[in-house]
């Protein structure tokens, strides 16, 4: 009897349980209230090319800072606004955000940007419209903008998968393009790169590798780079943190990196500095 009731008072009074469930509801509670007032931003991180250097896009990654308080990552953040919906919301103020942001970027450098797009987004009826509308908004052409997504997201889009290819089928035909974000992490099987429309692929940064020496980490990092490049797409190395990374990923033939090597997210008016001055030395040299 003692085990039976113990079982029970497991599933409903485990105070771990209890505590996490508290803290997921009090999370969503304040993302909805940060939302009206307001507390997010969109920060800005270069992808530049590896041969060359310059930056011919910027990712839009969101910021969430209350007031008084350190920022939080969205790492913490997203998953409970991904569970309760309000990612919708979220998603399409980073999107406009993001659109109206590049705008200038895109048609005084011909800088791209790309936004981060949830399943739950691409599920939404109304997806392509509300992208469509924010490209109108903000004047830029859908062929600036890129949206990223993860392998698994047919998958976790579950009823509605055919409801996001035919999105992103759509925004594609109006020039947007689609990048596989966090390539190599999520998904077991190949079979989606063929059923996706998609342009880009972004290696994951955990196949970085961290020590130079170690030729294992070398070949892993070389087969993802081969299998995007023999699929026709553009490569773009995510976590390019050390001079080693980028001169390998040179070797490899990689088109593009992101990382550290090559600068943090940061406003939007750091983004526009970092572009005034690569404009200036290329005119000089
Ligand atoms: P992600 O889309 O893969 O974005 C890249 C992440 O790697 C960013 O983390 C970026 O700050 C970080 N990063 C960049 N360079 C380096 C590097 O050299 N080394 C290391 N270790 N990390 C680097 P961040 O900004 O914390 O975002 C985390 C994740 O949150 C993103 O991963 C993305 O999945 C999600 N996210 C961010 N903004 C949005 C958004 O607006 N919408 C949605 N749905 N998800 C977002
Ligand atoms: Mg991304
Ligand atoms: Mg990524
Ligand atoms: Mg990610």
């Amino acid at each position: 009897a003692a085990k039976a009731e113990g079982k029970d008072r497991h599933q409903v009074f485990d105070p771990r349980m209890r505590r996490e469930q508290a803290g997921r509801i009090r999370m969503v509670e304040r993302l909805r209230e940060g939302l009206e007032a307001d507390e997010f931003t969109v920060h800005y991180q270069p992808i530049v090319t590896l041969r060359g250097g310059r930056s011919v896009a910027f990712e839009a990654l969101v910021r969430w800072t209350p007031p008084g308080q350190d920022p939080i990552g969205p790492d913490r953040f997203i998953p409970a606004a991904e569970d309760s919906g309000l990612i919708v919301c979220l998603g399409e103020w980073v999107l406009r955000r993001a659109c109206a942001d590049a705008a200038p970027w895109f048609h005084t450098y011909g800088t791209t940007i790309t936004v981060n797009v949830s399943p739950r987004q691409l599920a939404e009826h109304d997806f392509a419209d509300k992208v469509r509308r924010a490209l109108d908004d903000s004047g830029l052409p859908g062929a600036a903008l890129t949206l990223e997504i993860t392998e698994g997201v047919l998958v976790r889009s579950g009823a509605h998968a055919e409801l996001t290819l035919a999105h992103l089928t759509e925004l594609r035909s109006a020039g947007v393009r689609v990048a596989i974000d966090d390539f190599g992490t999520g998904y077991s099987s190949l079979a989606y790169l063929r059923d996706l429309p998609i342009d880009f692929l972004k290696i994951d940064k955990s196949f970085m590798p961290d020590d130079p020496t170690d030729a294992q980490q070398g070949a892993l990092v070389r087969a993802v780079v081969d299998l995007a490049r023999s699929l026709r797409l553009v490569t773009v190395a995510e976590g390019v943190e050390t001079a080693h990374h980028a001169e390998l990923l040179r070797t490899l033939g990689c088109d593009r990196g992101q990382g550290w090597l090559f600068g943090r997210p940061g406003t939007a008016a750091a983004a526009s500095l970092r572009l005034v001055s690569e404009a200036t030395v290329t005119v000089r040299s």
